[in-house]
């Protein structure tokens, strides 16, 4: 089976130092035929901190370096990892247009320009007003940013949080989850599925099993697979059991993407 882990950070992110050489040949040395270098394109500051070059000049060289160093031992493709936030749209926009990038994964990893990881989102709300309130930006995302590929880890809002069951119930935001993902499927966009959820102790991949059902029950094909690694050792993180997963859930493909047009491989 063709294997592409589509969601890979290097040092050219703010929260990785590993380089991106050895994040190549680790997939490399684990037998995968294709590879998306996503870096993290923020703006504004993370943690309070305008973070030092994001992004990150000499990237986009430095993976067409890539590209032609590993030719004919691994695809590598020029992706990106978009952290969306409406604030920031033209600066963005022309940042895409300028770039000729194969995939493009907008997240939102920050709601009312707070950072999600940092718990303060979640002091003034309840678990349902806090959900609420990042399932929205995530539709005013997938709404107000036409260019992506697929949306990331979709339900990240479970990973913080200090609430007792931080799982999302899927149906109490099943208007709004329906809404994105309807969006998505009839603009040709896809989504992810992300293992890192379970490094991170949420305990299942993102998007959880319901919401990947309700994709594809609504006509979603587009789906890619990432580790969202930042460290060598987490490159294809279980991805051979969430193409299992998908798989028995009912897709018979996963997707892979070129110059942002999407490739379908069989699962
Ligand atoms: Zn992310
Ligand atoms: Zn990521």
């Amino acid at each position: 089976m063709y294997r592409a882990d589509y969601h890979v950070h290097t040092h050219f992110s703010h929260d990785s130092n590993e380089p991106i050489e050895l994040q190549i040949e680790e997939a490399i040395r684990q037998g995968f035929d294709e590879i998306a270098i996503t870096d993290h394109f923020e703006k504004g500051p993370i943690n309070g901190i305008i973070q030092p070059n994001m992004l990150m000049s000499g990237y986009l060289e430095a993976v067409k370096e890539m590209q032609e160093r590993y030719k004919g031992r691994i695809k590598i493709k020029q992706g990106i990892e978009i952290g969306y936030e409406e604030r920031w749209r033209e600066e963005i926009f022309k940042f895409i247009e300028d770039c000729d990038l194969d995939f493009i994964i907008c997240s939102t990893h920050k709601c009312e320009n707070v950072d999600l990881f940092l718990n303060n989102f979640f002091d003034s709300r309840t678990q349902i007003q806090a959900y609420t309130k990042y399932f929205e930006n995530v539709l005013n995302a997938v709404k107000t940013f036409p260019h992506f590929s697929v949306y990331g880890h979709i339900d990240y809002i479970n990973r913080y949080g200090s609430f007792a069951h931080k799982i999302l119930t899927v149906s109490d935001y099943k208007d709004l989850i329906y809404q994105i993902l309807k969006e998505l499927i009839e603009s040709g966009r896809g989504i992810e599925i992300n293992t890192s959820g379970i490094r991170y102790g949420v305990g299942h991949f993102n998007p959880q099993i319901e919401v990947l059902k309700m994709y594809l029950d609504m006509g979603g094909q587009i789906i890619t697979i990432g580790s969202d690694s930042h460290y060598t050792q987490h490159i294809g993180y279980l991805w051979d059991e969430a193409a299992l997963l998908i798989k028995n859930i009912g897709f018979n493909y996963y997707t892979t993407f070129e110059k942002g047009k999407p490739i379908f491989h069989h699962l």
